[in-house]
């Protein structure tokens, strides 16, 4: 599933090209695909600008914004050929972009700027950029929470953009057992998983995002990112800090990788 910064890398893609472009027509083809919306309201006019929080991407637009969510398995696709699994097409001035889905999770949601701002204000924090009362916000809601602190990190309402790799990767380096109780952190256990929050996400960003072996994961030009290469714990077999065998484990059905010498249960 793209997480932050497969959609960041996605972002800052498709920016580079349709910022300032206008939409001439769109399509979704796909009911499941266009679920929330009632009406697909023609002439959009010019992409202004493209915000992210989390994982979703807004396409700004002067009264409407167009939303996208990628679910499980969804792309966006510059300039590519239409397929079977092709459920939207956005013609710009120059470019043509195509959403992808394999699976149907994600959506297109179409709503007009006034609601727009709603949408975002339901998810919690983006990962990347936390202030000081991001911070505060994250550690309060944890201090009510006796979920353990890897569902909690993965709940888009707490915090917004993490999935289960960088879950996997932030709590392997922060020495946290995933098991641990949110509630039972200490403000040091903060501190480290909100600094190697910032590293993982910002060293992910920079190689591009994840591409796993399954290759769902293409940036809109068909690159394909190469994180993969720098991940500390996920779907390992040797812990990297100290050779112990990384235990697999599910959490929630999310496959999990612990290293018992090197992650603790806080308690
Ligand atoms: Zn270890």
């Amino acid at each position: 599933m793209p997480e932050l910064p497969e959609v960041e890398s996605i972002r800052r893609v498709l920016k580079n090209s349709l910022i300032n472009q206008k939409l001439q027509k769109y399509k979704i083809f796909d009911q499941r695909i266009n679920r929330f919306n009632t009406v697909n309201p023609r002439n959009l006019g010019v992409l202004l600008e493209i915000y992210r929080k989390g994982k979703i991407l807004q396409f700004n637009f002067k009264n409407n914004s167009i939303f996208f969510h990628l679910g499980m398995s969804g792309r966006l696709d510059l300039n590519g050929l239409k397929n079977k699994h092709t459920h939207g097409i956005f013609f710009f001035d120059e470019d043509v972009l195509l959403y992808d889905d394999i699976r149907k999770f994600g959506y297109i949601k179409i709503l007009k700027n006034d609601l727009a701002n709603k949408q975002f204000s339901i998810l919690g924090p983006d990962a990347l950029s936390l202030s000081k009362l991001d911070k505060i916000f994250v550690m309060n809601k944890a201090k009510k929470s006796s979920t353990s602190i890897k569902k909690f990190l993965l709940n888009q309402k707490n915090i917004s953009g993490l999935g289960n790799i960088y879950v996997n990767e932030i709590l392997f380096l922060a020495g946290i057992h995933p098991h641990s109780l949110s509630f039972k952190l200490q403000d040091t256990n903060w501190n480290d998983i909100f600094s190697y929050t910032k590293k993982v996400l910002k060293k992910a960003i920079k190689n591009n995002g994840t591409t796993l072996s399954d290759m769902t994961f293409v940036l809109p030009q068909g690159v394909y990112g190469n994180n993969q290469n720098n991940l500390y714990i996920y779907a390992k077999d040797k812990c990297f800090s100290c050779s112990n065998k990384i235990d697999n484990i599910f959490i929630d059905s999310r496959a999990t990788y612990v290293c018992k010498k090197c992650q603790k249960i806080i308690n």
